[in-house]
């Protein structure tokens, strides 16, 4: 794309309900400017690493996004900082000191225009850095952040702005590979009817972890699977096979994730009643798309926090077919929890947002707001923005 050239928010050939986008179009976004743009490194202690097949997570960070418009309106977003540890003061210097300067005391006309300067003003930096992922996290908070600040100058929450619903399905994730019976058990009793366990671990301890959570199940439940990329295809294919016996709905990166699209393709259009599942660990609107067209991918599960935020998200689930369902992936704080249930509500035919069920304080505590699950969906507030802004009084904004 040229530098002269602004997309509109609608892609051409969109092929699934557009009406979220259509009716952001028509909204009369006020014209703003940024005047600042801070970051806050927030880590939380936790007395269990969270687990995957890949690696573990010995303590709980979220790099906060602050944006404040010369009007002095603030919206928040969050940048995602998962893993490895230390690498979000990385991700928070990229904000600080080479994405913000690119927004400030600029004129905007509308939410997605900031994420589109971003795209053509950090195309060669990025190439010649080579940290695709790590620019594409930073521009992916703030465009959040952007949202949520143009909401609240509006007023409203984006579900409703897009002519959305406030009922978001959701599913509990980060289940095992230890307790997983107890913890689907308390889940449900806590408001799930969706469960998201972790494989990977080994045919011994999967099958064990799969026939727990089987037995575990509350009647007319969901189970879901990830394996985080753990198998090679062959791995893959006798378990789909095996956890479409068993009644799984959906298997999540039961492959790597930049296998050739030949071999997602493989995997998934030999099943008919078990979804495969992917989009975390793949960047860019076209790629993401690719993975559902020619990859036969029946999940679509970009990160807001990763890549896209709300923008390239919107823009993503206008070009998946209507069988395809978008579920934003989340396992990190409140902030971009909020943020992703805001968006599925926006859109119409998404699928279930991702939960996380482990210990996390910067999921529980850093906002006032706290969200409740009954029957497997979170009912959202009809007040401005994406989130409240964080309470907490130490956050060190610089
Ligand atoms: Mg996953």
């Amino acid at each position: 794309m040229s530098e002269r050239e602004t997309p509109r928010l609608r892609p051409d050939g969109a092929t699934h309900d557009c009406a979220a986008l259509e009716h952001l179009e028509r909204v009369a976004w006020p014209q703003l400017e940024l005047a600042a743009i801070e970051v806050a490194i927030v880590e939380a202690p936790i007395d269990v690493p969270v687990r995957g097949s890949f690696g573990a997570m010995a303590s709980r960070v979220s790099v906060l996004v602050r944006v404040r418009d010369t009007q002095g309106a603030v919206g928040h977003g969050e940048v995602w900082a998962n893993f490895p540890e230390g690498g979000a003061q990385y991700k928070a210097e990229l904000v600080r000191r080479h994405v913000a300067p690119l927004l400030l005391r600029r004129a905007f006309a509308s939410p997605w225009e900031a994420w589109d300067t971003l795209e053509r003003q950090l195309a060669r930096l990025t190439l010649q850095s080579g940290d695709f992922g790590a620019f594409a996290q930073a521009c992916a908070g703030i465009d959040q952040a952007v949202w949520d600040l143009y909401c609240h100058r509006i007023g409203a929450p984006l579900w409703k702005l897009a002519g959305g619903a406030p009922r978001v399905e959701v599913y509990a994730s980060g289940i095992g590979p230890d307790d997983v019976g107890a913890v689907i058990r308390e889940q449900a009793d806590a408001g799930h009817t969706r469960f998201k366990i972790k494989l990977g671990f080994g045919d011994v301890v999967d099958r064990h972890n799969l026939d727990v959570a089987l037995d575990a199940l509350p009647a007319n439940a969901t189970l879901y699977t990830d394996a985080n990329q753990a198998w090679d295809l062959a791995a893959a294919r006798a378990w789909l096979e095996a956890l479409e016996g068993a009644g799984v709905a959906w298997c999540e990166e039961p492959i790597c994730a930049d296998t050739p699209l030949e071999g997602w393709a493989d995997l998934s259009r030999r099943h008919l009643s078990i979804r495969v599942a992917a989009g975390e660990n793949v960047r860019g609107l076209h790629e993401l798309a690719a993975l559902a067209s020619r990859g036969g991918v029946q999940v679509i599960q970009p990160d807001l926090g990763k890549w896209g935020g709300l923008t390239g998200t919107l823009r993503l689930h206008a070009l998946l077919a209507p069988d395809v369902w978008l579920c934003p992936h989340w396992l990190a704080g409140a902030v971009g929890l909020g943020a992703s249930l805001q968006l599925s509500g926006a859109l119409r035919g998404a699928g279930p947002v991702e939960f996380d069920t482990n210990p996390n304080p910067l999921r529980t505590q850093l906002l006032d707001a706290s969200l409740r699950i009954t029957a497997g969906a979170v009912l959202l507030a009809d007040v401005p923005g994406l989130v409240c802004a964080p309470s907490r009084a130490d956050l060190d904004w610089r």
